[in-house]
């Protein structure tokens, strides 16, 4: 056996010939993004193997995965060479056939240079996937080109305009890689080149399989609706189509300078940043990580709306449930509607039949709180009161053992008080899902005055293990995303009150992106549940403050939202329409509170509901509710709807005009008036700015 084995010119690749093999490993932690290091090190291993007079070659990835993506540090500024598609040329050009070997991810970039290779082989398990969409961009390096011409035209245009991740099984069923690893990834992929002689076969050279020009439009049209208007999808339907030209040089350079072109556009910028922004939601400055304890067993208390959700997004992540009821039938009840969820997903394609009863069988029911004295987490979804959770929690607490952690989901009570009498407060830590609980990526975690280290740390992982996002968020009503929302729908509520009507908020705000507007969420949601807090909030109210009467009067008039048929719109027909008796109503506030209706256009509207918004967030980011601007960007972007190519609230507000967001500060602070508290805006806007020069490196070099 003839083995060399040396560190090339730079040790973010190594290089290994053996037999005639030249092995290539990207060696860059903690996910081999592909840096600029990485690229260099990859054409200087394909020359060396070609001076060795290398039969052929593996490229792997050293550690946990294959390659995560590019560098995205590096996008703020001009690339330097060599930029990837100059590494996939070299690749190409090797007078050897090469083999991109890949485990863990192979995502993005490191996607498309395994399709510079001649072939994939990929170890079971392996997730590979073009998220470039979802970052506002096109795939630069070839993507757009090589995956038609394996996949399909359609299939190309699903997996590039849905950002989707798919397993190896299916991308080798789909024709996207050519074989799954059996045994050791690396023996596989000699095996694959040694077994037979392998021809050179650049995936840029083959011809895409025969497609009906209906399936492409329909995939097209399918993706254009998902990616809401978004230039760049509809640029990368555009390149895929482009596949159909004969000149795929010409194709690969109009791809490049899309990218070039979208890599410093906003949307990619605040994409960038929300990417970033994400990760460092989930990390708490000091806290140690390893304090954290596995977990495998979860018990959840209260099988209603939120503890069915939260049963089934703890069964797909593969952990055993305990959900407890107050009697047999309210527990009959929860099951089955579990079960019920389970079946549906089943109906709907989303989950196999296997995959289900598997969950199914995962799930245990009791009403006896001794059977949660193994689990290594309880999280209670019991009514929203005080003294039902105080008890609740202090008969878990007896039963628990030591070490396991406590959690509750309140959404608004003071985690604190509910805590105080525990022997064990230092185990109770808020987790706060959003409904419906297996669908909703957001999840905040309420670090309470007593939370330990450990716990905080266990709930961070929890997440993690759930694929949720998490935001770290102190004791205060609403924590973060809930303060937030109610400072926008109180000044929706102040809009109307002066003069717009309901749907033209709801307009103004689903034109600036969001997915819904206030009314109609509050008819979705029901607008009971705010009733019954601002009647029990009645006695401390401010008599000077400004106070909208309309919801307690549609209330009054039964009209709950819709499921009542009815709320701030008519419900009865399916789609949402005006409805005269709101107009009456509000008619008869505006008279009692001696209001002459104002016109607004759907820019003044816009633009207050953001300024609520964002003199909120400086408001709980000063009382450290929050820790850092991004934090709260990340929780109205995954909870509430707010556009994700805007970034989020204060990093939209930090792009825009200084004087602007200003004035409309002005007009927030006269239209709330009395009791009114404006939050430090500007401190908070410098403070997300200094933030982004780290997180964004150089951006407007680029
Ligand atoms: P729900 O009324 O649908 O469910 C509560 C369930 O708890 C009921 O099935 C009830 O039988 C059960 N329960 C009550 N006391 C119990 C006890 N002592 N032991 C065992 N089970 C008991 O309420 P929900 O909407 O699921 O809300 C539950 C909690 O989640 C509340 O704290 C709420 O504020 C919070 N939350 C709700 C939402 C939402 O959108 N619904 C969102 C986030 C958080």
């Amino acid at each position: 056996m003839n083995t060399q084995s040396a560190a090339a010119a730079d040790s973010s690749v190594t290089y290994e010939m053996r037999d005639g093999i030249a092995v290539l490993r990207i060696d860059n932690p903690p996910v081999n993004v592909i840096s600029h290091a990485v690229r260099s090190g990859i054409v200087d291993a394909i020359d060396r193997a070609t001076a060795d007079g290398a039969r052929g070659a593996v490229l792997t990835g050293a550690g946990r995965c294959f390659v995560a993506g590019s560098d995205l540090s590096e996008f703020g500024k001009p690339i330097a060479a060599p930029e990837l598609p100059d590494v996939i040329r070299s690749i190409e050009a090797a007078p050897f056939p090469v083999v991109a070997a890949t485990h863990g991810v192979a995502l993005g970039g490191g996607l498309e240079l395994a399709l510079g290779c001649d072939y994939r082989i990929a170890a079971p398990g392996t997730m590979l996937g073009l998220p470039e969409v979802s970052l506002g961009l096109v795939p630069g390096a070839g993507g757009t080109q090589r995956v038609p011409r394996l996949v399909g035209w359609s299939r190309a245009i699903e997996l590039i305009c849905a950002a989707r991740r798919i397993p190896a099984a299916r991308a080798f069923e789909i024709g996207l890689i050519d074989a799954v690893a059996e045994g050791d990834l690396l023996d596989d992929a000699r095996a694959f080149l040694a077994g037979q002689e392998r021809p050179k076969r650049r995936a840029i050279r083959l011809q895409p399989p025969a497609e009906a020009d209906d399936d492409i439009d329909a995939a097209a049209e399918k993706a254009l609706r998902r990616g809401k208007g978004r230039p760049n999808v509809a640029e990368a339907i555009r390149l895929v189509k482009a596949t159909a030209g004969a000149d795929a040089e010409a194709a690969l350079k109009d791809e490049r300078a899309v990218f070039q072109e979208l890599r410093t556009s906003d949307d990619a910028v605040a994409l960038r940043y929300l990417f970033f922004a994400e990760r460092r939601a989930a990390t708490v400055a000091g806290l140690d990580k390893a304090l954290a304890r596995d977990v495998a067993t979860v018990g959840v208390v209260g099988g209603g709306t939120m503890g069915q959700g939260i049963a089934l997004a703890c069964l797909a992540a593969g952990l055993s449930v305990t959900l407890i009821e107050r009697d047999d039938d309210a527990l009959d009840r929860a099951l089955s509607a579990v079960a019920g969820r389970l079946d549906a997903s089943v109906s709907k394609g989303r989950l196999t039949r296997d995959a289900a009863d598997m969950r199914r069988a995962a799930l245990t029911g009791a009403v006896d709180y001794e059977t949660l004295s193994g689990c290594d987490l309880v999280i209670e979804a019991v009514f929203e009161d005080m003294a039902v959770k105080t008890d609740v929690l202090a008969r878990l607490d007896r039963v628990l053992a030591p070490g396991a952690a406590l959690a509750t989901n309140t959404s608004y009570l003071d985690i604190d008080a509910m805590s105080a009498g525990l022997a064990h407060r230092d185990r109770v830590v808020g987790l706060h899902f959003f409904s419906p609980a297996d669908v909703m990526t957001l999840l905040e975690i309420v670090r309470a005055e007593a939370t330990s280290d450990a716990v905080l740390a266990t709930a961070l992982g929890f997440a993690r293990t759930l694929g949720k996002q998490p935001v770290v968020a102190r004791v205060a009503e609403g924590f973060i995303g809930n303060r937030v929302f109610a400072a926008y729908r109180r000044r929706a509520e102040l809009l109307v009150l002066d003069g717009a009507s309901p749907q033209q908020v709801d307009e103004a705000i689903v034109g600036f992106g969001f997915a819904m507007g206030p009314f109609a969420v509050a008819d979705m949601s029901g607008l009971d549940i705010a009733w019954a807090m601002r009647k029990r909030q009645a006695p401390d109210r401010d008599p000077k403050a400004r106070y909208v009467t309309i919801p307690d009067r549609l209330c009054e008039a039964g009209r709950l939202g819709r499921k009542a048929g009815k709320g701030w719109y008519d419900h009865s027909g399916g789609t949402p329409r005006p409805d005269p008796e709101v107009d009456t109503i509000i008619d008869a506030a505006r008279a009692a509170a001696g209001v002459t209706p104002a016109d607004y256009d759907a820019e003044t509207i816009r633009r207050q509901l953001l300024a609520a918004i964002v003199n909120e967030a400086a408001c709980l980011l000063e009382d450290g509710i929050a820790e850092r601007p991004s934090d709260v960007d990340v929780a109205l972007v995954h909870g509430y709807g707010f556009p994700r190519w805007r970034g989020g609230p204060l990093y939209w507000a930090s792009r825009q005009d200084r004087a602007a967001i200003e004035a409309d500060l002005v007009a927030l602070a006269e239209a709330v008036g009395h009791g009114h508290r404006a939050g430090p805006v500007g401190p908070v806007l410098d403070r997300l700015g200094a933030e982004l020069g780290v997180v964004l490196g150089a951006e407007q070099e680029g």
